[in-house]
């Protein structure tokens, strides 16, 4: 007999769904706009943090100072470590919480949706203590652009975050990046420029809860969080619904007023949230088996 007989999986329940919506239903009714410099941002922050602490461990705000095209700006990442053992490998979770800069929208999709769900996320893995991998959760501030994506231009947490990892080094196997996961027709994509090995424990993550036909493999590389953790060499993946519109296949809510709450179910945060608990669950049980060898 083997531990791994007796462990159960890791889950995912409508409780947590209903945390993630109500998280992201706050974040987008009384933080928004919550562009990256501004305080409103600020108190999004602020918000996330003492969400994040009532369902989980302490976490910490990493602020910090970058050059932005309109001048240098402060960023807050949020990050919350679950620690199973030092020695584990780490899973990155994150998801960015700032708002397209400029734009008058709630960012219900597009930044609050995910960061619902990683909140809770955060805390079903603390209550459930998977005992064969680390998970670092991460918030990241500044996703968005001001003018065009470049070397001073969106992905500042992000970037901010793994370049702080890799000289940590932490023994990173996997960055998930999570984006816009929230939307009532929810169509997953797993994008073209994500680690081919992420891309196959997706898929079989998905298969192994049911859910297989709304995840897909998307055709296009898409600039996303995860692409700051793959130039620091870790493995990494980005799970996008970029079909946020009026009609199938349009995105034409993506970054307008029109990305509200209405346009956001709880029913599709508990499918994306179920789909990253059952990644954490194949990734708990591979590493177990490992140690066990
Ligand atoms: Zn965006």
């Amino acid at each position: 007999m083997t531990g791994l007989a007796l462990a159960a999986a890791l889950v995912f329940s409508s409780a947590d769904a209903h945390l993630a919506y109500e998280t992201a239903r706050e974040l987008s009714e009384n933080h928004s706009p919550r562009d990256a410099g501004t305080l409103r941002c600020r108190l999004a922050a602020q918000y996330l943090y003492d969400r994040i602490n009532a369902n989980g461990p302490d976490a910490k705000i990493d602020k910090f100072t970058a050059a932005a095209p309109n001048g240098s700006k402060h960023f807050y990442n949020i990050e919350s470590r679950y620690v199973s053992h030092p020695g584990n490998d780490w899973i990155v979770l994150m998801s960015h919480y700032d708002t397209k800069p400029g734009v008058p929208s709630q960012g219900a999709n597009d930044g609050a949706s995910t960061s619902g769900l990683l909140v809770a996320l955060c805390g079903a893995v603390n209550a459930q203590r998977p005992d064969s991998i680390n998970v670092l959760f991460l918030w990241t501030d500044g996703e968005e652009s001001i003018v065009a994506y470049g070397p001073d231009d969106g992905f500042w947490g992000s970037r901010h975050a793994a370049q702080a990892l890799k000289e940590e080094k932490l023994k990173i196997s996997a960055a998930v990046c999570l984006d816009m996961l929230g939307d009532k027709n929810l169509n997953i994509t797993i994008t073209r420029n994500s680690a081919i090995r992420l891309k196959r424990e997706f898929a079989a993550a998905a298969r192994d809860i049911g859910l297989q036909d709304i995840l897909k493999a998307g055709k296009d590389a898409v600039k996303d969080d995860h692409v700051a953790f793959a130039e620091c060499g870790f493995d990494a993946i980005d799970l996008i619904d970029f079909e946020y519109g009026s009609a199938p296949g349009l995105n034409d809510y993506w970054h307008t007023p029109e990305d509200t709450i209405d346009k956001i179910s709880e029913n599709s945060l508990l499918k994306s949230g179920r789909i990253a608990m059952a990644f954490l669950d194949r990734a708990n049980r591979k590493a177990k088996k490992r140690k066990e060898k």
